[in-house]
């Protein structure tokens, strides 16, 4: 048998720190429910100390995640930061705090301003706090990556020492060249004394497009825990890919004697979830999940791959889930039929918010004639949007061509259900509505970027907008919405922005 590598997720934790990609507890909730369903081993739920919101979702997370996977809370080398995430984490069944320190130089000098001695005082005293409340401790070195390396082999041995259970050596600005970060991992195995009762865990980061290389060649040299992101989310340029390091492991098992756990064939669906909730879209030529990861344009190449798959493909697309779902649901399909596959993508209803998306599917299934998972999953996300919102459409209506003005008339009707209604005029259709969603609600905001794409085959797919906008304060909010008619769409995504972003600033208004 070959060793076991153990992933850790924090698409919830780094990858939420992309800028952009925050999101709210539910949101993360569904996120969750995915990762356990492919069998992840550790799940980064938060940072608990940040926010509200952060420590919410770490004890919902909790809660849901039974004993079927760790759960782990972010945290500084601070007492009350521990304190908090044991707090939080006291739902979970598998309790994980994760603490540490800069470990790097710089960190030492510029930021945290102490001694080698002070800093080493510093993660035993943390480990040693954090082990009073779980069993399971991980310790991170941030930047270990550009660390001294015989200070980095006294503070994980001091660590080790402490109690902790896990190391976590992360190349934080992924600086490395695998091969250096490598030697790093192995010196670390032959030089600090009790590693080898603990296990050791990287986390790298994408700046000169590595991270996949670091965390192999890590494995390669004796880690054997991965922190990564699905589609490689993340700060900057992202974290280390989920996809890419699980079937990379997979492909090549015997040369690293590893092998995960993880459900490949819920990747594309993973992927195509995080990409939906967070905005962020993935590239075409992303490797594993990207459009046309499995697209053969060459007529060489198609015809190698008709007769022999293996010729260019070397991964079976089946074993991802990039073969595409199933059309599964029609409008003839009864509650029954909605209710078991809405369970097994993952979501339950009570009977009333059930009949609610029972409705909203029979709309859709009248448009499309057929339902695929994605159309199911876009339904769900749009009533989620509509019950916390704030200001929700009324009715829009625009006319535009040549050589007309763009013009719109719009209704919002706002929390007391008034309704409000006005007209104007823009350079094309959206902006005339944008314009009018503007005069009603008269919050000041930029929009910085508007994208559309169709979530499903077909010219009467849904298509689905994301907007992001920037509020006064600096902070950057994200607005989708479905619908088969794009403008409605549109619509819908900026309202969507423009709720969040009133929420937030009534949340903070209230403090
Ligand atoms: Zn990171």
């Amino acid at each position: 048998m070959t060793r076991k590598i153990a992933i850790f997720d924090t698409t919830l934790r780094d990858g939420e720190q992309s800028p952009g990609a925050s999101m709210n507890t539910e949101e993360k909730l569904i996120i969750a429910r995915q990762l356990i369903r492919m069998n992840v081993d550790v799940i980064e739920a938060g940072f608990p100390i940040s926010s509200p919101g952060d420590f919410k979702s770490v004890a919902e997370i909790g809660r849901i995640a039974g004993d079927k996977c760790t759960v782990c809370g972010l945290t500084r080398a601070v007492d009350k930061d521990i304190e908090v995430a044991a707090e939080a984490l006291k739902t979970a069944k598998r309790p994980r705090i994760h603490t540490g320190l800069g470990v790097s130089p710089s960190h030492l000098r510029d930021k945290l301003r102490l001694t080698e001695d002070q800093t080493i005082e510093r993660a035993i005293h943390a480990v040693k706090l954090a082990r009073n409340f779980v069993d399971d401790v991980e310790f991170y070195a941030e930047d270990a990556g550009r660390a001294d390396q015989d200070f980095l082999v006294r503070i994980i041995e001091a660590a080790v020492k402490a109690g902790a259970t896990v190391v976590n050596i992360p190349d934080t600005t992924g600086y490395n060249m695998p091969w250096e970060f490598g030697a790093r991992i192995r010196d670390l195995r032959e030089r600090v004394d009790g590693i080898e009762g603990v296990t050791i865990s990287v986390h790298t980061h994408n700046d000169l497009g590595m991270a996949t290389a670091l965390a192999l060649e890590s494995v390669r040299n004796g880690a054997t825990q991965i922190e990564c992101t699905i589609n490689g989310l993340g700060e900057r340029a992202g974290n280390t890919s989920l996809e890419e390091v699980v079937m990379a492991i997979r492909m090549h098992e015997a040369e690293l004697d590893a092998h995960t756990d993880i459900v490949t064939k819920e990747l594309c669906h993973a992927s195509k979830l995080v990409s939906s909730i967070t905005g962020i879209m993935v590239q075409p030529n992303k490797a594993i999940v990207g459009a046309n990861a499995f697209a053969h344009s060459s007529g060489i190449h198609q015809d190698g791959v008709l007769k022999a798959r293996d010729t260019y493909e070397i991964i079976d697309p089946a074993d991802v889930g990039a073969a595409g779902s199933q059309i599964i649901l029609s409008a003839r399909s009864g509650h029954a039929a909605l209710r078991h596959r809405m369970a097994e993508l993952g979501y339950t209803f009570n009977d009333e918010e059930f009949e609610n998306i029972y409705q909203a599917f029979l709309e859709v299934a009248d448009k499309k004639k057929e339902v695929y998972d994605e159309d199911l999953e876009s339904i769900v996300h749009e009533r989620e949007r509509v019950s916390s919102a704030i200001w929700t459409l009324g009715a829009v209506q625009v006319s535009c061509g040549f050589p007309l003005t763009p013009t719109a008339t719009l209704t919002l009707v706002d929390e007391d259900g008034e309704e409000h209604t006005v007209a104007a005029y823009g350079t094309g259709p959206v902006d005339a509505v944008y314009k009018a969603v503007d005069q009603i609600v008269a919050v000041e905001n930029d929009l910085s970027e508007f994208s559309i794409k169709s979530i499903t085959r077909g010219i009467d797919a849904l298509g689905e907008v994301t907007v992001r906008v920037t509020a006064a304060s600096g902070e950057v909010y994200i607005g989708r919405g479905s619908d088969n008619d794009i403008i409605v769409s549109s619509t819908k995504a900026y309202i969507n922005a423009l709720n969040r972003l009133i929420s937030d600033q009534r949340e903070a208004a209230s403090k």
